[in-house]
């Protein structure tokens, strides 16, 4: 397996610290607000290397922190008369049900930035104690970036090049307009927490590096987050943890693109958002997953409601191809033709190896898909081909395999449509005389008796047999592969 590191701007075989484990973080949201669909491109494309990781056996190890303390959440609460607690505990329990409702896994690890003071304060102390880092006359402390040798290794910044910008905002308790804030002095009617430097709260940065350590252990595997937070986030972390530590903090950075819509980057400032909330309203998981596995996770995505409708159409053709692959295994009419299968047996193999080359290299869903598409192709010529005649077994494994990569991505396929109501069992009685509780019995002797009708030219009875399954909301579908019933 390769993955590609942003820090050092190439692809490299993957060898885990410790053999078959991987530990991995990637930065949580600051819960001040729903997510928006931006948010979720970067939390799904991490859930997809999750599940990938997993599925190529290693044990993996996930922590996700939650942001429950930060200015935006106070501003939140100020503007809407609550607590900041209630803010949080609000937002956190939307992101919780909300990432579960977009089928991404539940990390290992999930802590609370207002649960992990005492780690925080411990590692700022340590920094304090090396050199890095020194309390300011107003109460909060910072670190030193200059005392860091490696600071801009994570993004690939200059620190001179930094200097440019920096000296816009000059703070006078700063020693070096660079240095960023660890702890924060508390200001009234904010939360805060008692420390050797008073009251006050932590900074956002210091909480990524200090629980990765205590939950993962430092250097872990893989960190990662949507580009935009390289530079300062991820920066900040990494030197914090090097200089607290001197151990290394992640071999792996990985970023993803960004989401963007008429090519801006969606974000809640510029207002172009949609929430994941709103999304799911209109579409499901599975298709806005398969939208976002249709492009590289490094590369920006372009988001736009047509885009999504063309994911859900590729949806139901596909869950309706692994359908009639079903089905026509279970209705096969006659002997198969052996050099057909062995055709789409290896089409079947050939997808398999094809999209385990593409996952393996960096991740590339895009080519994992397109390696589907061109097996679900090869099974429509299949089925056209062996009209009726069907290797059950081979159609089921194709089905199966359809079905099972793609939930490797996370994509469930859509509820099979040949799930027919159990009131096809009572109409097969009335009409047929039908006994038995076997729904697709059923529906077979209910389609014998139309064909025999068709045969003999009894048009009443082959109308009163459509008439009876239209009032239970069935239709019969004439196909390559022979007749069915199916949900209207
Ligand atoms: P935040 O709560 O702002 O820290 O964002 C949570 C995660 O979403 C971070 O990893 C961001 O990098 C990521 N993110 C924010 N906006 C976008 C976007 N438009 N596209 C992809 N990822 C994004
Ligand atoms: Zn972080």
């Amino acid at each position: 397996m390769r993955i590609y590191s942003s820090q050092t701007h190439a692809k490299a075989t993957f060898e885990p610290i410790e053999p078959g484990r991987v530990r991995m973080y990637v930065c949580g949201p600051t819960v001040y607000d729903n997510i928006h669909i931006g948010n979720a491109r970067t939390f799904i494309s991490f859930d997809v290397i999750r599940r990938w990781l997993i599925a190529s056996g290693y044990e993996v190890t996930f922590a996700q922190n939650l942001t429950d303390v930060d200015d935006k959440i106070i501003n939140r609460a100020n503007e809407q008369g609550r607590t900041s607690e209630d803010v949080a505990r609000e937002f956190s329990d939307r992101f919780i049900d909300i990432m579960r409702r977009a089928n991404v896994l539940d990390p290992d690890v999930r802590p609370r930035a207002t649960g992990e003071i005492g780690s925080m304060i411990g590692m700022i102390k340590s920094l304090i104690e090396q050199g890095h880092a020194y309390a300011a006359k107003n109460g909060d402390v910072y670190f030193a970036v200059r005392s860091d040798e490696g600071y801009g290794s994570v993004s690939g910044r200059r620190i001179d090049d930094l200097m440019v910008g920096a000296r816009i905002e000059e703070n006078e308790d700063k020693r070096d307009p660079l240095d960023f804030a660890l702890w924060k002095a508390a200001k009234p009617g904010e939360p805060s927490w008692p420390s050797p430097w008073g009251q006050g709260r932590p900074g956002w940065h210091t909480e990524c590096a200090a629980m990765v350590h205590r939950y993962l252990g430092v250097p872990i595997d893989i960190h990662g987050g949507g580009s935009d937070l390289a530079f300062p986030h991820h920066e900040n972390e990494c030197a914090q943890a090097s200089c607290a530590w001197h151990e290394g903090f992640a071999n792996i950075w990985m970023h993803t693109g960004m989401l963007l819509v008429d090519g801006e980057k969606m974000s809640k400032s510029l207002g172009n958002f949609f929430t994941l909330e709103e999304v799911l309203e209109k579409h499901s998981a599975a298709a806005l997953r398969l939208l976002m596995a249709q492009t590289h996770y490094r590369s920006p995505l372009d988001f736009s409601w047509e885009r999504l409708e063309g994911a859900e159409s590729s949806l139901a053709r596909i869950g309706g191809t692994a359908d009639n692959l079903r089905w026509a295994a279970n209705h096969a009419t006659g002997a198969a033709d052996p050099e057909l299968a062995a055709g789409l047996a290896a089409a079947i193999e050939a997808a398999r190896t094809e999209f385990r080359t593409q996952m393996d290299d960096d991740f590339n869903t895009a080519g994992a898909v397109a390696a589907l598409f061109t097996l679900i192709t090869e099974a429509n010529t299949y089925l056209e081909r062996a009209a009726g005649a069907v290797d059950a077994a081979v159609a089921t494994d194709c089905a199966d395999a359809i079905a099972s990569l793609f939930a490797t991505l996370g994509i469930e396929l859509p509820e099979r449509v040949s799930v027919l109501p159990r009131e096809l069992v009572d109409v097969a009685a009335r009409l047929v005389g039908f006994t038995g509780e076997d729904v697709d019995a059923a529906a077979s002797a209910v389609l014998e008796a139309r064909a025999a009708a068709r045969a003999a030219k009894d048009w009443t009875r082959a109308d009163a047999i459509r008439d009876e399954l239209t009032a239970i909301g069935l239709a019969v579908e004439d196909t390559a592969a022979g007749s069915r019933i199916k949900r209207a």
